[in-house]
Order: C-alpha cells, then structure tokens, then sequence
C-alpha cells in the first residue's frame, strides 16, 4: 500500500451506506452477530469497504465466538495500521485500514497460534470477494 486515499466526509457519506459510513469513518461498532460476514466461511479475501484494499484473507479468519469476523493475521502487515484507542474507559488497540485511515475494529492478544492476535472486525468495514 503506497498511496494514501483521502476523501471528504461528503465524498464518504455518497459512497457508503449509513451503517459502513458509521462503522468505518467514526469508529462505530456493529451489533454482534448482526454483520454479513461473521460466520462466512467461504473461501476469498476481504477488501476494505472504502478503498477496496485487501485486508484479510479467509485462510486466516477463525470462529471466535464473539459474532464479529476474526482474523488472526491481515494479508500484508503495512495493510493494517494499529492505534491506541483509550475511548470507552478502556485501552485497546484500533485497527485502521492504512490507505484510506477507515476504521475496521480492535485487535486482542488472545488469538490463536501462531500469532496470537485476534483481529475482531466489523462486517460493515469489510467487503467479501469469493475465490473463484
Ligand atoms: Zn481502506
């Protein structure tokens, strides 16, 4: 990921639905079990609802329980950027899409091997594209 993409919030808001718009540009959280993605078990890769960027693949999604897709690895690590968020009383890690800065969700140190992370997404930030 070389380029950054930037656009208005107008620019956003056209493109988006309210939901994705919420979700990726003022850091919301879809209700669990509520999104498209969370027991998708196809075969694919999921791109970043705003930019289209790969994010994640479906080698590495994993059944974590909690009714949002999880991911124990991004397809490349400069895709994903990782932030400290300190909103809602707590500390947690945000995970950002690093080209076009969407919010996608948090990332926990409780996953599964090998790397131990758990990628806990929104469905509304991602956008699934089946393997043909
Ligand atoms: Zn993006």
């Amino acid at each position: 990921m070389s380029d950054k993409l930037t656009k208005t919030e107008e620019e956003w808001k056209k493109q988006l639905s309210p939901e994705q718009y919420y979700v990726t540009r003022h850091a919301g959280t879809e209700s669990a079990f509520t999104g498209k993605y969370w027991k998708t078990k196809d075969k694919g890769t999921y791109h970043c609802v705003c930019c289209g960027a790969p994010l994640f693949s479906s080698d590495t999604k994993f059944e974590s329980g909690t009714g949002w897709p999880s991911f124990w690895q991004p397809v490349d690590p400069s895709a994903v950027a990782e932030n400290t968020d300190s909103s809602h009383g707590m500390v947690r890690t945000e995970a950002r899409c690093a080209r076009c800065d969407a919010h996608l969700g948090h990332v926990f140190p409780d996953g599964p091997a090998p790397t131990g992370q758990r990628f806990c997404m929104n469905s509304a930030s991602l956008d699934f594209e089946k393997e043909k």
